[in-house]
């Protein structure tokens, strides 16, 4: 369901998609995911496209094999002790089990996200659920999103409590159990939906408007041709799998594998304790946050390829949840300052993280009539165009963490990723993937964001990094 901002009639039926593409670039602001492939950029989606899987691969198999060491199964390789089909044949397959494990999984999330209308904004105060807008698109299209994913989480821990607790239908360490088989399952889906989104771009895109063709495929397939794909009015792509099933999914792995460190160990360690709770808070908030994550840059400017369709299947439900699985393989008790020091660095990135992306939030809600930090804002006034070239004004803060830094609310993030890190102790390289990945991801994103508003800015986004010169650090980077 989308409102149309500006008052450009729809292209004419049976019009060529080529010709589609060619005028909608001559009109376009040039503000949005890129239209032409430099071969940079080409090269390393081709890397990611052909080792991605691999990298995930060679990380749970790792654990799985060689007790999360990550240089003995390449030692083994070259010197010989072992063959690539020893490693291969030792992997477990997709079973028929896992296969209607995910199924149901999937389905159950489809329901929850489609069918049940939210409730949570009822009774919780301060809970922004129920039909929400999503940002402007370049084609000047505003989106609407049934934002119940709040309610979604609370229902699937509350069925996954009950059964632990009371019905016992399955054990809380099936998703344990079954990891790598279901490692295929969310392989299969996460192609299947890549796949289907391309094509639906080139044949019956939801706003053709919204679609950009480079004319490169593998760029298209991985960077994605429409910005918001829809099936019907409701079932938006993005929305939906970016936070369900993966994020949804993300906090019951963890209590699988804590379900698992009790059933081999008899206890849970402190270190698994802290892993659930400090990214609990994490994937909570971005839940109880879902109506401002509209505004962020998966959903305002990444269009829905490969990137997001096989990274929320596969990427994300694996290798964020590195650090629990880790933990099953080597139970790390912390010693009770090591303990206090990860919580303490974690709460304090959690901080910083919801307050900068709070203060922003407040300011683009209240169009920069509100107080930060006790005193009105300051702002940079900028202007851009949309398709049409109607021109929008908007407001680049400079006050409260905004003005320590363009990108504060990375520096957070990448503060909380760390401790999730420091909790799993200090003699394996493979939980700290997690900050090494999340500092390249966010340095990078910091770079593309910052491309994408300087064209979308112009002169107005140089005054704002003339007033703001720090991205992440302030006097250092
Ligand atoms: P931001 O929330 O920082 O949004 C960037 C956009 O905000 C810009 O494109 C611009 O959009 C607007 N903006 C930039 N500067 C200002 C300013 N000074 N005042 C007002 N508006 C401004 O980035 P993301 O969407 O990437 O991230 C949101 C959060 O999600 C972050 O905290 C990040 O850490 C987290 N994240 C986590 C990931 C994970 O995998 N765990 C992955 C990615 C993000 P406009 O065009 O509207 O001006």
């Amino acid at each position: 369901m989308a409102t149309h901002l500006s008052k450009e009639k729809k292209p004419a039926e049976g019009r060529k998609h080529q010709n589609m593409q060619n005028d909608t670039k001559a009109s376009q602001g040039q503000w949005g995911r890129a239209w032409e492939v430099d071969w940079f950029s080409l090269a390393s989606i081709l890397f990611l496209l052909m080792f991605a899987p691999l990298i995930v691969y060679y990380f749970i198999m790792s654990c799985a094999q060689y007790q999360c060491s990550l240089t003995d199964p390449l030692l083994d390789l070259l010197m010989g002790n072992k063959h690539l089909s020893d490693i291969w044949n030792n992997t477990p397959t997709l079973t028929y089990r896992a296969a209607v494990i995910y199924s149901l999984w999937v389905t159950f999330q489809v329901v929850l996200y489609l069918f049940i209308p939210d409730f949570c904004h009822k009774f919780l105060p301060g809970y922004m659920g129920g039909v929400q807008e999503g940002a402007v698109t370049p084609a000047g299209v505003v989106n609407k999103y049934e934002i119940n994913g709040l309610q979604a989480w609370i229902i699937t821990h509350v069925l996954w409590f009950a059964n632990a607790s009371c019905f016992h239908f399955f054990s809380p360490t099936i998703i344990f159990d079954n990891w790598i088989p279901l490692l295929w399952c969310a392989n299969i889906l996460g192609y299947a939906v890549s796949t289907f989104a391309m094509i639906k771009g080139y044949f019956f895109p939801t706003n053709a408007k919204d679609c950009k063709f480079t004319g490169n495929f593998f760029y298209d397939y991985m960077m994605g041709i429409e910005f918001n794909p829809r099936i019907g009015k409701w079932f938006d792509f993005k929305l939906f799998f970016n936070g369900r099933p993966g994020i949804v999914a993300w906090t019951l792995i963890n209590l699988s594998f804590a379900a698992k460190q009790q059933e081999l160990y008899g206890q849970v360690t402190n270190s698994m304790i802290l892993v659930n709770v400090l990214q609990g808070i994490y994937v909570l908030d971005f839940f109880w946050n879902e109506a401002w994550y509209l505004k962020t840059i998966d959903i305002c400017h990444d269009h829905f390829g490969w990137y997001l369709g096989w990274g929320d299947c596969v990427w994300l439900p694996y290798l964020y949840t590195l650090q629990g699985l880790y933990l099953v393989y080597h139970p790390v008790q912390l010693s009770t300052a090591h303990a206090i020091g990860v919580l303490m660095l974690g709460l304090l990135g959690y901080y910083i993280f919801r307050m900068t992306n709070h203060q922003k939030d407040l300011f683009r809600r209240t169009s920069g009539n509100c107080r930060i930090w006790g005193k009105k804002p300051q702002y940079i006034e900028c202007s851009y165009t949309s398709v049409d070239g109607t021109k929008f004004y908007s407001k680049l803060m400079t006050s409260g963490f905004w003005g320590w830094a363009r990108h504060f609310n990375y520096t957070g993030d990448l503060m909380g990723s760390l401790a999730y890190c420091l909790a799993c102790g200090f003699e394996h390289l493979l939980p700290y993937f997690y900050i090494v990945y999340m500092t390249i991801l966010l340095t990078h994103r910091c770079l593309r964001d910052e491309h994408r508003c300087s064209s979308k800015y112009g002169k107005d986004w140089k005054r704002y990094t003339a007033a703001v010169p720090y991205r992440l650090l302030p006097g250092i980077f």
